[in-house]
C-alpha cells in the first residue's frame, strides 16, 4: 500500500492546510490547482513554476493516479461513450453523453448500490464500497485526459446512491466547482437520489444552486414494491418538505414501466401528488435489459401519461436515454466484471 495522498481528494481549503503542514510555500496551492485542473498536467516534474526541490517533494507526498481506463464502448447511433474504469480492485462506469451544443457526463458515487431497486441493474450488485471524493473527481479528469472533452454538465446518476456517500459527494462538488480549478457551474450539476431527507437538507443548505433530482418512480402506496428503500426513506416526507419549502425547485424523475406504474390511474395520482409542489417532472421510458422482465411504455401510453400530467402546473420533460446500444443508459451500469 502506498501512503501517498491522492491529490484529487483535496478541497482547496484542505490543500492549503496540508501544504502548510508539509512545509511548502503558502501560495503553492494556487499553482497546483492550476496545473492539475486547468492544464490537466499530472506529472509534477512538469510544474515549471514550482522549484525542483518542491516538485520532488510533491511527487513523494501525493499520488496523481487517475482511475485507469479498462475499456471504452461507443454507441454508433448517438456517439455516447461508456468508460469502464478501474478503482483499486473494483470496476466502475462513467458515461460521456453528446448533446446538441455540449457534453454531459454521468458519474458514479459507489461501487454497486445498496438500494436494490427492483428494476435497476446496478442494484443487483449490492454495495461493494463508497468511492472517495478523489475517485469521483477522477472520473471527469480521466475522461478529459482521454477525450480532450470537458463536459459542461455533470449528473450524479451513475452507479450508487450519492446521498449514502454524503461526505465524499459533498467534497467532490466543492472540488468540481472551484473557480480556480475545474470551475463547473453549480446549476449544471445534478444530484439524483431516491430522497434521503436529512442529507438532502444538508445538501440544499450548503449548495443551494445544485440541481436535485428525486427518483420518485412510483406512487407512494406502491413505491415500496419497486424500491424497497421506500420503507426506510419514505417519499411522502420528501414531498412534504418541498411543499413547505417552495423556494427550492427540484426535479422528480419517474421511470415509466409498462403495467407497473404507467396507467392512467398512476398518472392522475402523480398529478395530484405533485400539483402543490413547485417542480419539474422528468419522465424516463424504461430502458429494457436482459436482467429484468420489465418492458418500456409505447409512445401512445407515454403520450396519454403526459397529457394527464399537463393538467397540472409543472413543466414536464421526457428523457430519451442515450447509449442504449452499449448498456450505458440509466440503470444499465454494472461494470463488466467484478474483480473480487
Ligand atoms: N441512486 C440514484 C442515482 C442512480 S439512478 C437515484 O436513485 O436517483 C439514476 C436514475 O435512473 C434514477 O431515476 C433511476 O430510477 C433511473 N433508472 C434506473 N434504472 C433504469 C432503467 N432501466 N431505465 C430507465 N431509468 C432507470
Amino acid at each position: 500500500m502506498s501512503s501517498k495522498r491522492l491529490i484529487f481528494n483535496f478541497t482547496e481549503s484542505e490543500l492549503i492546510v496540508f501544504l502548510e503542514e508539509n512545509g511548502f510555500p503558502k501560495y503553492m496551492y494556487k499553482q497546483l490547482i492550476k496545473w492539475i485542473y486547468t492544464k490537466y498536467e499530472l506529472n509534477p516534474y512538469k510544474f515549471s513554476d514550482i522549484s525542483k526541490v518542491n516538485r520532488e517533494k510533491l511527487k513523494e507526498i501525493f499520488s496523481f493516479q487517475l482511475p485507469k481506463i479498462v475499456k471504452i464502448s461507443i454507441d454508433p447511433e448517438d456517439e455516447t461513450k461508456k468508460y469502464l474504469l478501474k478503482v483499486g480492485k473494483h470496476e466502475i462506469e462513467t458515461v460521456l453523453i453528446k448533446e446538441k451544443d455540449h457534453y454531459t457526463q454521468c458519474i458514479s458515487t459507489q461501487v454497486g448500490c445498496p438500494l436494490r431497486c427492483k428494476f435497476c441493474i446496478t442494484g443487483t450488485m449490492g454495495l461493494k464500497r463508497n468511492l472517495s471524493a478523489g475517485e469521483i473527481v477522477g472520473q471527469v479528469m480521466a475522461v478529459i485526459k482521454e477525450s480532450d472533452i470537458k463536459p459542461r454538465n455533470l449528473v450524479y446518476m451513475g452507479m450508487g446512491e450519492p446521498l449514502l456517500n454524503y461526505e465524499n459527494v459533498m467534497r467532490s462538488i466543492e472540488i468540481y466547482t472551484n473557480r480556480k480549478g475545474l470551475d463547473f457551474a453549480f446549476r449544471k450539476i445534478t444530484i439524483s437520489t431516491i430522497g434521503i431527507l436529512d442529507k438532502l437538507k444538508g445538501l440544499i443548505k450548503k449548495f443551494p444552486k445544485v440541481t436535485i433530482a428525486i427518483s420518485l418512480n412510483q406512487i407512494p402506496e406502491e413505491r415500496e414494491d419497486l424500491m424497497p428503500a421506500e420503507k426506510k426513506y419514505p417519499i411522502l416526507k420528501i414531498l412534504k418538505y418541498f411543499e413547505e419549502n417552495k423556494y427550492f425547485r427540484p426535479t422528480f424523475e419517474y421511470v415509466l414501466i409498462k403495467n407497473i406504474n404507467s396507467s392512467e390511474k398512476h398518472a392522475h395520482k402523480l398529478l395530484r401528488l405533485l400539483e402543490k409542489i413547485r417542480c419539474k417532472i422528468n419522465l424516463i421510458p424504461y430502458n429494457e435489459n436482459k436482467i429484468f422482465p420489465y418492458e418500456s411504455v409505447s409512445e401512445e401510453e407515454l403520450n396519454k401519461f403526459i397529457n394527464i400530467l399537463y393538467k397540472g402546473p409543472n413543466a414536464i420533460t421526457v428523457r430519451r436515454s442515450k447509449g442504449k446500444n452499449i448498456q450505458a443508459a440509466c440503470g444499465q451500469l454494472a461494470g463488466e466484471k467484478d474483480a473480487e
